[in-house]
């Protein structure tokens, strides 16, 4: 039987090490077990939602983790890393040890302009480019990589205005990068470590209001 927290934590901790992770197949020979056994071990850490899995079975997302591009590059003096979303990619200095600051990268959803930040773990980033998120936290488990593909950094307010005429998604959310930073600064704390218990965004209503967002989008 494999151990699923322990699993989770050796998973966890090579996304933050190395920013890329191992396959079923490779955690089978690992642990000297059948593939099979193994994958059923991914798709039950899937079920508890700690990893979001592609239909191939593999990780697509291990929050604030992706495996694949999701609009954010995070890199470090010595680590490249996939950011699962804009909320992502300012927790990631947060959570890994000696990754702050880290060099946050992205582009401009409606016109492309590339955006970058030093995220330090001690104060926002400066700039005035806005985040803008498309599903409401009650409904982000629904389809994460949905709502994680639409977390996302734009120039301004009018690039958020043009690129949901674009694409005709309902208008979600528009704040600050400071407040981005407040909502990823804390979130994912405790996870790289044994004994983690995951924050649900439906239930997690006192934390957004204290990172400055309330209303109903939030739960609060
Ligand atoms: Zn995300
Ligand atoms: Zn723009």
């Amino acid at each position: 039987m494999i151990d699923l927290e322990t699993l989770r934590v050796r998973l966890y901790r090579q996304l933050a090490r190395e920013g890329r992770v191992a396959t079923s197949d490779r955690i089978a020979d690992e642990l000297g077990v059948q593939a099979a056994e193994a994958a059923e071990a991914f798709t039950a850490l899937a079920q508890d939602r700690h990893l979001v899995l592609d239909h191939e079975g593999q990780i697509e997302l291990a929050h604030p983790f992706g495996t694949r591009d999701f609009g954010f590059s995070v890199k470090s003096d010595s680590v490249l890393w996939w950011g699962g979303c804009a909320w992502d990619s300012f927790a990631i200095p947060h959570l890994v040890p000696g990754a702050a600051p880290a060099l946050v990268a992205t582009a401009c959803p409606a016109c492309g302009t590339a955006h970058a930040w030093n995220v330090h773990r001690t104060e926002p980033p400066a700039g005035a480019q806005v985040a803008h998120f498309l599903v409401p936290m009650a409904h982000v488990w629904d389809d994460v990589v949905h709502a994680c593909e639409n977390q996302r950094i734009f120039c301004t307010e009018d690039c958020v205005d043009t690129w949901l005429i674009r694409t005709g998604h309902t208008r979600g959310e528009v704040f600050s990068l400071t407040k981005l930073w407040n909502l990823a600064s804390d979130w994912y704390t405790g996870r790289l470590a044994p004994g983690y218990r995951r924050r649900e965004p439906v239930e997690a209503a006192a934390y957004f209001r204290a990172a400055g967002l309330a209303g109903p989008f939030w739960g609060n």
